[in-house]
């Protein structure tokens, strides 16, 4: 494209709180055939709620389990662990100091509370510590994911305490974008390290082609680059700190707005309004200024 063009793309694109770092991401972003969509904090509001808390260790109430999982997450800045020391100050309960912090990327946290050795996270995390699982809280899983529910297990003294239910709202404007990206004949690939069936229930809501369940934060730039390798242009968008790379791997690399500073510097191209929907005018963008010149 020419220079002018260029410009009048990016400007074009600011206006509407689309900020395009580079001609060349201007450029690239009209040959896109895939899009891999993050899921908590780019589908979703990244603002999740607990909804349920399933008890497992006698003599704790629900009050407790909440107090004592807001004081291992507190020092977290997962989404997750956020809706967890939320929910301690919607109860009003008290959230004790905890000793030990350690935070897993991708897994969950641990830390020592009141003298007993605590941990919160997902499933892998609980096997990687000795953690089984109860048939009870087994079927609680299943069912919650089944919703479209993020499952949190938290566990005190080497043996499961709590099984607790967070779900995040989905974006309107994710519904509308990923509709959109199906009328442009784009895949529309999902990329999460949640589990796979609260994926999949997601993914069924919005229609969505594929999705790539249970991913730890390292490998979300492998998948990119698989893809890539199958011949596909590939932009990712995602928030986290956790998908930098891959949006630094991908052919455009899409920052929510919202997002982190981590992501935001890795990206090409930045959503403002952190819409989705902005992503589908930015490839609109791109192929209306480089059609122009040609
Ligand atoms: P996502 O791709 O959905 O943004 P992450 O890679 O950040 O997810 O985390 C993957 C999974 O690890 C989460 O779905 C959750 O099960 C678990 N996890 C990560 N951090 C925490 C935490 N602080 N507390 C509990 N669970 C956590
Ligand atoms: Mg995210």
């Amino acid at each position: 494209a020419t220079p002018v063009a260029i410009m009048v793309g990016t400007g074009v694109g600011a206006k509407g709180g689309i900020l395009i770092k580079s001609g060349d991401a201007l450029q690239s972003a009209r040959d896109i055939d895939t899009v891999v969509l993050d899921k908590t904090g780019t589908i979703t509001k990244g603002k999740p709620r607990v909804t349920d808390v399933f008890g497992y260790e006698r003599g704790l109430n629900v009050d407790e389990i909440i107090s004592i999982a807001a004081a291992i997450e507190k020092p977290s800045e997962h989404p997750l662990a956020e809706a967890i020391v939320e929910e301690a100050q919607i109860k009003g309960v008290s959230i004790p100091d905890v000793e030990d912090f350690q935070a897993v990327f991708g897994k969950g946290v641990m830390g020592t509370c009141g003298g007993k050795k605590c941990l919160a996270g997902n499933e892998v995390f609980m096997e990687e510590n000795g953690i089984a699982l109860l048939p009870g809280a087994r079927d609680a899983m299943d069912e919650m994911a089944g919703e479209g529910k993020t499952c949190l297990l938290f566990a005190r003294d080497g043996k499961l305490s709590a099984v607790i239910g967070v779900a995040d709202t989905i974006k309107e404007s994710s519904v509308k974008a990923i509709r959109q990206l199906h009328d442009m004949k784009i895949e529309v690939v999902m990329l999460t390290g949640d589990n796979k069936r609260t994926a999949e229930a997601v993914q069924k809501k919005l229609g969505i082609n594929q999705v790539i369940a249970q991913v730890l934060p390292e490998d979300k730039e492998k998948e990119i680059r698989r893809l890539q390798k199958e011949g596909k242009k590939v932009a990712m968008i995602g928030d986290g700190i956790n998908d930098a790379p891959a949006l630094a791997a991908a052919d455009v690399g899409i920052a929510i707005g919202a997002g982190t500073d981590v992501a935001i510097d890795s990206a090409d191209i930045i959503l403002m309004k952190s819409k989705l929907t902005d992503a589908i005018t930015a490839i609109r963008l791109s192929r209306a200024v480089i059609k122009n010149i040609k």
